[in-house]
């Protein structure tokens, strides 16, 4: 049957650094079209209050009248946020400002942490063989804020998206930690999916020497693929399109496809060790 047997389905995924332009939300955007370029069926979450996984999906401001906000303030379901988008076979539940005030609304409330997690839980899963969704990209803020602890509370791995610059490592000790805190007391399934290297450019010198320096860092743990700077994938936000279906043909385009594939290996490689 499928290659997540043994496994929850819909997998989570959650892209967080607390770093800001580091590229999350371009990797959430970007990957998860290309992981439904390649036959999964994707929902991304858009946790971020600045809403940019959302508008870079097309989904117009005026159009998010039910947003994460709601979800997670338990206003509404998070089936009820969900959008499709301009790209077959991916979804987004879009953000909205709103979500700046979450934090302190909810702050007193003893589920505060369990809100992206009970909304998953209520997400309709489809028939076995043919599920809703296959991976849920929740594109988390810049910030260990309480956005963030809630997507990690309710993922199976995150995904580390580190810019190629000579700060790269900086505050990965710290995400580490957080990490390896809420594994131990609100999601003891939590792994480290893979880090990614984002916005390499060959021609400084330092970046290779960076990319190095991470390798040595995290191991196996890198991926292989590392996605090029391309003005191309900066374009595509402003058209309200993933640079997939902006342009195909492009070096961020095709990285984003590599990576895809390689995280859909490391799945089939779990499953492997689990059997
Ligand atoms: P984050 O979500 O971590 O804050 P973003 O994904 O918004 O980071 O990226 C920060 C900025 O860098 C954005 O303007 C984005 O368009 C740009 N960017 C991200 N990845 C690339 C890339 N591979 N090539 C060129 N520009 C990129
Ligand atoms: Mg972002």
């Amino acid at each position: 049957s499928s290659a997540f047997q043994g496994q929850r389905i819909p997998r989570v995924l959650a892209l967080a650094n607390q770093k800001g332009g580091v590229g999350k939300t371009t990797t959430a955007i970007n990957l998860g079209t290309a992981l439904a370029a390649i036959g999964e069926r994707v929902l991304v979450i858009d946790l971020d209050p600045q809403g940019n996984a959302s508008t870079g999906l097309g989904i117009d401001r005026r159009h998010r009248a039910v947003s994460t906000y709601h979800v997670l303030s338990g206003e509404a379901d998070l089936a009820d946020a969900v959008q499709e988008t301009v790209v077959p076979n991916l979804s987004v539940a879009p953000a909205t400002m709103d979500l700046l005030g979450l934090e302190l609304e909810i702050a007193q409330e003893r589920d505060r942490t369990q809100r992206v997690r009970r909304a998953l839980a209520g997400l309709p899963t489809g028939a076995e063989s043919q599920p809703a969704y296959t991976y849920v990209l929740i594109d988390c803020p810049p910030s260990l804020n309480l956005l963030t602890i809630n997507a990690l509370a309710a993922a199976d791995a995150v995904l580390v998206p580190l810019q190629c610059e000579f700060f790269a490592l900086e505050g990965l000790s710290q995400l580490l930690k957080t990490v390896e805190q809420v594994r131990t007391t609100l999601n003891s399934r939590l792994s480290i999916h893979g880090v990614v290297l984002t916005m390499f450019d060959p021609r400084n010198n330092l970046a290779n020497q960076v990319v190095a320096d991470v390798r040595q860092f995290m191991g196996a743990k890198v991926y292989e693929t590392v996605i090029p700077r391309n003005v191309r994938v900066s374009e595509a936000p402003s058209h309200g399109k993933p640079v997939l279906l902006y342009d195909l043909k492009c070096t961020g385009s095709q990285a984003y496809l590599r990576l895809a594939s390689e995280i859909i290996q490391r799945e089939r490689a779990l499953v492997g060790a689990a059997a």
